[in-house]
């Protein structure tokens, strides 16, 4: 029986594990692999005491953080499928037929892209096409990039270019713009703002980076091509939540809601952190603190500390 389960390795999962260890909370942690999201990305910037690191440098120095803390044990490359409570006690099952039991449980499961689903889509991912213009528009200085979707990612996206690409064009499917009102408002004005309207992209192009992209003008029906040095996909994110079936209270957007003091689900005994829950900013420092904050809690709440 383990105090604590800890269900993912992104940067939310490892700064859970390391504050875990130090506690000395009787911890499992479960992850596919170490690292999260920004695994692909060739260049973060922000992650904070550190000027520039790889994507792939920042998990190996996370596992590593993890793997150096005397206590806690490791699961990786196997996927939880299947979280039960019965009398208090979580029993979790993976993908590979193990099974675990625990008092207490922190879902920092993360979230995946929804994708185009198109060719050069996977090619380039990393390679000009990108996820994060929080994290990457820097990269984009001086270049014409494509931002596809105009939910209020998109338009956000289209924003965070504006003071380093030289021209950004929005591409939307339909002749609607999802996202807010007030905020297209503001991006529309910018000059370096092209909107492409009813435009379905049918293919990224580049053979080692992005050159372009192919889509089908609705309204013509014709097929165009834009030249570009990069493209952002934000269509949206999926919060990997499936194994939780009803277990825990979720928001329009499949997201886990929590109490943002504390980071408790809606179900006693299970905390959620990083970009799983209903977390309005999805970064890597935010995911890292956030699932700090709910180790700390998760500490009260087995040694009975109530904090008001
Ligand atoms: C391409 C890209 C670049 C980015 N760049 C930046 C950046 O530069 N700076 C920044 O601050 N943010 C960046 N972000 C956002 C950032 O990556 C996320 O906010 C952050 O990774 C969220 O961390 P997390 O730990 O909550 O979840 P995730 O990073 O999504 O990690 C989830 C973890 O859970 C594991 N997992 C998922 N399901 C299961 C399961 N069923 N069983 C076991 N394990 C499971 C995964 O393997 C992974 O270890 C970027 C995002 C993308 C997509």
């Amino acid at each position: 029986m383990y105090d604590l389960i800890i269900i993912g390795g992104g940067p939310a999962g490892a700064a859970a594990g390391v504050y875990a260890a130090r506690k000395k909370i009787k911890t499992l942690l479960i992850a596919k692999e170490f690292g999260g999201q920004s695994l692909v990305s060739p260049d973060v910037q922000n992650w904070i005491g550190t000027k520039s690191i790889s994507g792939l440098e920042l998990a190996q120095n996370l596992e590593e953080h993890v793997r150096s803390q005397e206590g806690i044990e490791i699961v990786d490359g196997d996927l939880v499928e299947g979280v039960v409570k019965s009398d208090s006690v979580f029993s979790i099952k993976t993908k590979e037929g193990k099974s675990f039991e625990s008092k207490t449980v922190l879902v920092v499961s993360g979230s995946r892209r929804r994708r185009l689903g198109i060719p050069g889509e996977d090619k380039l991912d990393g390679k000009g096409v990108a996820w994060c213009a929080t994290c990457d528009a820097p990269l984009f200085g001086g270049k014409t990039v494509a931002v596809i979707g105009a939910g209020n990612a998109g338009l956000e996206a289209v924003r965070d270019l504006f003071p380093y690409a030289s021209k950004v064009y929005l591409i939307n499917r339909s002749d609607k713009i999802k996202g807010d009102a007030v905020t297209f408002e503001e991006i529309k004005k910018n000059p370096k703002l092209e909107i492409i309207m009813m435009a379905e992209t049918k293919e990224i192009l580049g053979d080692k980076m992005v050159t372009g992209l192919k889509y089908l003008d609705a309204e013509s029906g014709q097929e165009k091509e834009l030249k570009l040095d990069g493209v952002f996909i934000e269509i949206g994110s999926i919060p990997n939540v499936e194994f939780l079936g009803d277990l825990v209270e979720k928001n329009q957007y499949n997201e886990i809601k929590v109490d943002h003091k504390t980071q408790q689900t809606s179900q006693p005994g299970v905390w959620a952190a990083g970009d799983v829950s209903d977390v309005l900013y999805k970064q890597n420092n935010i995911s890292a603190g956030d699932a700090i904050k709910a180790v700390l809690n998760i500490h009260d709440y087995l040694n009975g500390v109530e904090r008001k």
